[in-house]
């Protein structure tokens, strides 16, 4: 058996025909099913197994059943009930991709800006005061974060990816949180386009486990925020731990990306 499997309670409902394999979460172990297209498959688990697509996460669904993540839409809490609906745009591994810069203006706001130093920008006119919201989680609260700050359409996803991380019984792996909303540039640098950090729509969590640049902590390790995504992305948060090529690799940051709020 693989080493380490994080219990979950939910669903996902398949994108494209999937095999369901018996026995470990490898291409090699043997079918015993294949899901059509909008096969909603209970899901009892997340595992790392053998990469399809650069993609190794695969859910166990009860009875020594496995089935590759790649393949399924957004996992879905059992807590949560229907399917939120929301637009992203996805990967064709399922991940979700996050927004470029004039989608992010286009759906979270404009906002003319000066420079500061070190990357640093300062945001001009009212754009803050009607935008930015502070935001307490129970769980940021008992890490010493009693309230974030967070754009006032992404106060409700983060509420709710929180809460679904509670109830999943996951609250453990946050261990730090080095910021929501910072108006700046990508990796502070002057020359780079904003970071998303300037609207609010990002959290970074377990820095120290998931440095920019280098390969994030993997399932099971000290650290590690991969359980966490699956909860985000039912929010329709995407994960910088997809980002390519690997040197702006950022497994620490959790990004919106509806275009829909
Ligand atoms: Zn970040």
């Amino acid at each position: 058996m693989p080493a380490h499997l994080t219990p979950l309670s939910g669903s996902v409902t398949t994108t494209a025909r999937l095999n369901i394999r018996k026995g470990a979460p490898s291409t090699s172990a043997p079918i015993t099913a294949r899901a059509e297209p909008g096969t909603t498959l209970e899901v009892v688990g997340l595992i790392d197994g053998d990469s399809v697509s650069g993609n190794r996460q695969w859910y166990s669904g009860g009875n020594d059943a496995f089935f590759w993540s790649g393949a399924c839409g957004a996992f879905r809490p059992s807590s949560t009930g229907t399917a939120p609906v929301f637009d992203v745009s996805r990967r064709p591994d399922g991940t979700i991709r996050v927004l470029s810069e004039t989608e992010i203006r286009a759906t979270y706001g404009d906002f003319a800006h000066t420079e500061r130093h070190g990357g640093r920008i300062a945001i001009g006119g009212s754009w803050i005061g009607d935008n930015i919201v502070d935001l307490a989680t129970p769980i940021l609260t008992e890490e010493g974060f009693p309230s974030i700050q967070v754009h006032r359409k992404a106060a409700a996803p983060f509420q709710r990816a929180f809460a679904a991380i509670e109830q999943a019984g996951l609250q453990g792996l946050i261990r730090t949180c080095a910021g929501t909303f910072v108006p700046r540039h990508k990796g502070w640098d002057p020359n780079r386009g904003l970071s998303s950090h300037s609207w609010g729509i990002a959290i970074d969590l377990n820095v120290q486990w998931n440095g920019y640049g280098s390969v994030p902590a993997p399932l099971g390790a000290v650290g590690s925020v991969r359980e966490l995504v699956l909860m985000f992305e039912a929010e329709g948060f995407g994960w910088g731990g997809y980002f390519q090529p690997a040197s702006i690799c950022d497994g620490m940051h959790f990004e919106l990306a509806r275009r829909d709020l």
